[in-house]
């Protein structure tokens, strides 16, 4: 069980960097020119000249997260520590090299240079509501799901989480929607989970919320059209958007949530997944790395095509970190 468990966190991270670096020679190709030229491979170079297997910001975030979990508590302030060393040192990259930095993370980070306080970093304006928090959130949310707590404590946690670079509250709601999710897939021990445990987790996340003028306002498309959740409850149906024209593919927090969930839903194979996601263009790396995690729990390590996983720079060391931040936790 231990080791089930401890293969399921590195099905998470390794599918999340799997999909970032089969993205990112793609990043900001329109959804037209995948079309013509899909990305059906782990490729090299392109949009950063980087090499085959290079992940990004994406996953360089997450595994500074994860680099400062071990302990009993949430680290943040060594987390923000360690987004300064990834940031202006080159660390937690691929290649010993930083690109593709977000302009609301190289804020709040250049704000925690000046004042060391990562509660206030992160910018609150509903302007900063790119996907830079979602897109490194899950370490944050294996570890909350471990905590013997209730949901509003784990969320309180979450948000913090998020707030670190990204303070407004639809990119707090953002992630917990993620966490409600992935929460329950993380529950499941048997692969493929079943897409009706991933709408298990939309219906807490709607039940949660309810009322909130946010999530009214800024999700109702994801409950409704892109998978109707009523549909679910009382039929138990799965009724999603069905023409890839009604998804957007940028780096706008709603939209990339959006996009990745859909490409969850409307495909069944970790591969078949990442791959739509990426091939919708724009911000492919982080809309294939947010699907990419969420792939990786529902499909299990070994569906990730394992030439992907050897392709894949630094495969070792990142699930070195899941070893460090979550081995000692898993009873
Ligand atoms: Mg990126």
């Amino acid at each position: 069980m231990n080791n089930d468990f401890l293969n399921k966190i590195k099905a998470v991270a390794i599918g999340h960097a799997v999909a970032d670096a089969l993205g990112v020679p793609v990043e900001f190709s329109t959804r037209e020119e995948l079309r013509k030229k899909p990305v059906t491979d782990m490729m090299g170079y392109g949009t950063f000249n980087m090499p085959k297997g290079s992940w990004s910001d994406d996953t360089s975030m997450a595994l500074c997260a994860l680099d400062a979990m071990g302990g009993e508590k949430l680290n943040f302030k060594k987390t923000m520590q360690n987004f300064v060393k990834w940031c202006y040192g080159n660390q937690y990259t691929p290649t010993g090299f930083t690109f593709d930095i977000g302009g609301t993370c190289r804020t709040s980070i250049a704000e925690y240079l000046r004042n060391p306080d990562y509660k206030t970093c992160g910018p609150k304006d509903e302007r900063s509501n790119g996907n830079g928090s979602l897109m490194r959130i899950y370490p944050f949310v294996i570890h909350t799901y471990l905590l013997d707590t209730d949901v509003k404590t784990k969320l309180t946690l979450i948000y913090i989480a998020s707030a670190l670079t990204h303070a407004h509250k639809r990119s707090k709601i953002a992630c917990a929607i993620y966490a409600f999710i992935m929460w329950e897939l993380l529950g499941e021990n048997t692969y493929p989970v079943p897409k009706e445990v991933i709408l298990k987790g939309m219906v807490k996340a709607k039940d949660f919320f309810d009322s909130d003028p946010e999530f009214c306002e800024h999700y109702k498309k994801l409950f409704q059209k892109v998978v109707d959740v009523d549909e679910f409850l009382k039929h138990g149906t799965i009724s999603c958007i069905q023409n890839e024209d009604c998804i957007s593919s940028g780096g706008y927090v709603v939209d990339t949530l959006e996009a990745a969930i859909w490409c969850l839903l409307t495909t069944s194979s970790y591969k078949e997944c990442v791959l739509k996601a990426v091939n919708l263009g724009s911000d492919t790396d982080t809309v294939g790395a947010i699907a990419g995690s969420l792939a990786g729990a529902t499909y299990g390590y070994e569906q990730i095509p394992l030439s992907w996983r050897e392709a894949l720079i630094g495969r070792e060391y990142i699930e070195s970190l899941c070893d460090k931040a979550f081995a000692h936790k898993i009873k």
